[in-house]
């Protein structure tokens, strides 16, 4: 049994076959077989096996012809280690005595070979390894034959476990048998992450080296919550797990039905909560749950696995989809956020040659430079202004200038469709997400010009902090707590107080229940968060009084770490949630 532990980001326990995608690429189905079949699987491998050795000996041939011996030798070892008795006599034993089918029995001792190669402290070696995993591959492809089974086509539940997935990777997951994945790289609030919420499966990300351990098709635990991956539980465990799952259902379920109905705190303080959607169908999600509306609609999603371009039309039912489920509550349609990690298919010249893609052609920026692009979108979203209170909200707006020049577009765009004589909804609120340091640091000027603001904390910390979102190796300096984030969250509140403008929070930060009752002690009012998180920011919220936030909030401001800030809201947990509530993360 092997323990690993990285970032959850998605609660929840998962229990399934590893799908181990990049090294594998296909799953092995079945990893015991019957005593009785033992021989006849023997066969099945020494013929996988010959057949990798006739593939290896033609490219060896290939080789020397074109490239001379040298070149050849490469794949000369590579049949010298296939053909190994001792390599050979291990799988056959454990197919023998442990049942193992020869798939299993191959990933299992090749890994091992392969692993003890990387552990050598020899650079050399250690890059023999992937010899070894190009073997297990090709014995692979041979022993399964027909069965292979690739991740887009996976007929029963995986866990899928991966280097890294990038967003359109992972908004591509099949949802009907993905149960849940696990990825060595990614930080918390990187967009792979925040759509493992989307998709509403268990997550892990940064769990470091570890798909060398794993082998296809065995059995894995993910505790989303409490960031833990165990490989190849024991009984113990494993029952240990099932309980745990089967508690973990108990409690949403007992949330969920608490959603009901306005939150307010004991004294009677409004506070809105909406949902953060990736996908038009989560806006059904978040009204199941108890949303007063949808505070962050990343519209960009559309674009993600889609090798074609977005038409006015794709972007306008979308749109539809989403108020359908809210006909008269906010739905706020951020503008393209595109760039960065997120890249559509279609557009990837657009983004070619850009060093450091978080400080370059980005979001708005990329809206600004194609102008059709970002026209298209804005035409959409104006026309469905006129089924449901919509709001266009504009990202990582970065100065005064690039606000009002983003605002003059939409003003074309009304132009436009006036002469046109198309419906819109022409008093449509314009609001600015506040995600880069500048925005929040003229927060006061932005209050004149904009409707509503939308703290994007994901964004803020990282450029506050300077602190990469995705990297896990920087995670321990990417943090919410810190007191340079609170000092630029209570300056953009009391911008907006100050303006009689609306503020909310749409990071992630919003989402985690410890920082509930210091944002509203500080004076946050809306919330806007992932569709799981709904309910218990809800339950916190009737769970405190006005009066409870604010002494939070001015405990806050005494300490000077954000280390004991954090130790310190965690403690506070205890008093607005019950503890058979409690997140364990
Ligand atoms: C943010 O930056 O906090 C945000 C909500 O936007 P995104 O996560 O999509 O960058
Ligand atoms: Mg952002």
């Amino acid at each position: 049994m092997l323990i690993k532990h990285g970032i959850g980001v998605s609660p929840g326990i998962a229990i399934g076959p590893a799908f181990v995608l990049g090294v594998e690429d296909f799953r092995v189905p079945q990893n015991y077989v019957s005593v009785a079949a033992a021989e006849s699987e023997i066969s099945r491998l020494h013929a996988a096996i010959n057949k990798v050795t006739e593939e290896i000996s033609a490219n060896e041939c290939l080789a020397e012809q074109h490239l001379g011996k040298q070149y050849a030798a490469i794949f000369a070892a590579h049949l010298q280690f296939l053909r190994d008795p001792k390599l050979i006599a291990e799988i056959e034993t454990r197919i023998r005595e442990q049942h193992q089918s020869p798939e299993f029995a191959s990933t299992q001792v090749l890994r091992r070979y392969a692993k003890e190669l990387q552990n050598l402290g020899n650079q050399y070696l250690a890059e023999r390894a992937a010899d070894i995993f190009d073997l297990e591959r090709s014995l692979l492809r041979h022993l399964l034959g027909e069965q292979r089974e690739e991740l887009s086509h996976v007929t029963a539940p995986v866990v899928v476990l991966a280097h890294n997935l990038t967003p359109s990777e992972t908004a591509n997951l099949n949802r009907e048998y993905v149960q849940a994945f696990v990825t060595e790289v990614g930080g918390s609030t990187s967009h792979t992450a925040i759509l493992a919420g989307a998709l509403e499966i268990p997550a892990i990300v940064g769990v470091g080296d570890f798909l060398t351990d794993v082998s296809g098709g065995e059995l894995i635990i993910v505790d989303g919550e409490e960031g833990r991956v165990i490989v190849g539980p024991d009984d113990d465990t494993l029952n240990l797990y099932r309980e745990k799952q089967a508690s973990a259902r108990t409690k949403v379920q007992h949330l969920q039905s608490r959603v009901e109905g306005a939150a307010e705190t004991r004294d009677g303080t409004r506070i809105f909560v909406y949902g953060n959607i990736e996908f038009p169908e989560e806006a059904e999600h978040c009204r199941i749950r108890g949303a007063d509306g949808i505070g962050l609609y990343r519209t960009e999603f559309l674009y993600m696995g889609s090798g074609k371009e977005r038409t006015e039309e794709d972007h306008y039912q979308a749109y539809l989809n989403v108020i359908r489920s809210f006909p008269d509550r906010p739905v706020v349609i951020r503008t393209l956020d595109l760039g960065a990690d997120k890249i559509p298919g279609v557009m990837r010249h657009v983004f070619r040659d850009i060093s450091n893609p978080e400080l370059g052609l980005r979001s708005i920026r990329v809206c600004l430079e194609y102008l059709t692009l970002f026209k298209t979108q804005l035409r959409a979203a104006l026309r469905a202004g006129v089924e449901g209170d919509v709001r266009i909200m504009f990202p990582l707006i970065s100065s005064l200038s690039e606000f009002r020049q983003a605002k003059m577009v939409v003003r074309d765009v009304w132009e436009d469709l006036d002469e046109q004589g198309i419906p819109f909804r022409r008093d449509m609120p314009v609001g600015m997400m506040v995600e880069v340091p500048s925005a929040a640091l003229m927060a006061e000027e932005f209050a004149r010009e904009a409707d509503f603001f939308s703290i994007g904390t994901n964004d803020l910390i990282q450029y506050t902090l300077a602190a990469d979102r995705s990297d896990p190796s920087v995670s321990k300096y990417y943090n919410p707590a810190d007191p340079a984030i609170l000092m630029l969250l209570r300056r953009v509140f009391a911008a907006g107080e100050q303006a009689g403008i609306p503020v909310t929070i749409c990071g992630q930060m919003s989402s985690d229940p410890k920082f509930v009752p210091l944002l509203i002690g500080m004076g946050l009012r809306q919330f806007s968060v992932t569709p799981q998180a709904i309910p218990v920011v809800k339950e916190m919220i009737r769970n405190m009084s006005l009066a409870d936030a604010q002494e939070v909030a001015q405990k806050v401001t005494q300490f000077e770490l954000a280390r004991d800030i954090e130790s310190y809201l965690r403690g506070e947990l205890r008093r607005f949630l019950p503890e058979d509530h409690f997140p364990q993360g």
